[in-house]
């Protein structure tokens, strides 16, 4: 069965999440335009999502350029940007109620108590490169309280995950089983210097802005185990998945903040026409599209389900040709 839509489904709203950790690269791009295309094409709504939570990492400066590459790109959203910085009530209330549910517990292993444990006990499976918690803290203190007299250290907060598979159906990705209790183990929803983990504040906002489909990089497909078990934790509703999948440079690797080149906002400067950006963006993805042409008019008949499942490429030659159209 393919997604026709039915009178029963609500409207599809769906959102853009960028976390202004750096410029937004081409990559980036992709995302945003096929995540607003799904909406769009279907007469839904849109949020745009600052997901700044983590202080640190995060400048208001790039909230900025963020913005400005979006409205380069012809992308728009309904209603005020929600900056999740300026948003912690809701986040922190879903905290409190899974301690209250005593569903989460403190813990105050460092970074490098953590390094020393899981080096000692080194078969265990892992997703990529993450280790699963060791469960040193599960049952060591009965309150935050306590793990702060105990230690005199602000403790972290982490899920009892459940034991057993995770499974769902991404639309793009396909059928998905996941064991995040085996891969990740207790997973922190808040850190020690009182931060909402991204796993937590991602269920919570979407839940409360009502989307219902959530289009981002394959990336997170494995985060997502994680996202359900607290929706279920928090009797909050699932989203539909689509994970794309993801571009890569000339090298075969994910294109990354850090890495050189291809952001957005070089592009910009550099004269590089937004439309033709779209037309690399809905080709590379197997698309049928003009070589150019603007967000708005790629709305028309625009089927997500149609999106090639291989990773998409963006390299040398394609920087080239973006330049090479801007004469013309
Ligand atoms: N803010 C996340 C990122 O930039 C995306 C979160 C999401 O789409 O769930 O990687």
């Amino acid at each position: 069965m393919t997604g026709s839509p039915r009178a029963s489904q609500p409207a599809p709203f769906g959102r853009l999440a960028p976390s202004p950790t750096g410029p937004l690269h081409v990559g980036h791009a992709r995302s945003f335009l096929l995540a607003w295309l799904h909406a769009r094409s279907r007469g839904g709504r849109i949020q745009l999502r600052i997901e700044d939570l983590d202080r640190e990492r995060c400048k208001p400066a790039y909230t900025e350029l963020a913005l400005a590459d979006l409205r380069w790109l012809g992308l728009d959203w309904d209603g005020p940007v929600h900056v999740q910085s300026e948003h912690l009530e809701p986040l922190n209330a879903a905290l409190d109620e899974l301690i209250e549910r005593g569903l989460v517990y403190p813990c105050v292993c460092t970074r490098a108590e953590l390094a020393a444990t899981l080096a000692r006990a080194a078969s265990a499976p892992h997703v990529g490169d993450e280790q699963p918690y060791p469960g040193t803290c599960r049952g060591r203190f009965r309150s935050r309280a306590e793990a702060r007299a105990a230690t005199g250290l602000e403790p972290a907060l982490r899920l009892r995950t459940p034991p057993g598979a995770v499974e769902f159906d991404d639309a793009l990705a396909g059928p998905q089983r996941f064991e995040p209790a085996a891969e990740v183990g207790d997973f922190a929803v808040a850190r020690r210097d009182g931060v909402i983990a991204y796993q937590l504040a991602v269920v919570v906002d979407d839940a409360r802005a009502g989307v219902n489909e959530v289009v981002r990089g394959r990336d997170l497909l494995s985060s997502t185990a994680r996202q359900i078990l607290l929706q279920r934790a928090l009797g909050l509703p699932q989203p539909r998945w689509w994970h794309l999948p993801l571009v890569v440079d000339d090298d075969g690797a994910r294109l990354s903040k850090r890495g050189a080149g291809f952001a957005l906002a070089d592009l910009r400067a550099r004269g590089v026409d937004p439309r033709a950006l779209i037309g690399w963006a809905l080709r590379s993805s197997g698309l049928d599209a003009p070589v150019r042409l603007s967000a708005t008019e790629a709305v028309h008949g625009f089927q997500l389900s149609r999106l090639a499942r291989a990773a998409a490429r963006f390299g040398a030659a394609e920087l080239e040709a973006l330049l090479a159209a801007r004469a013309g």
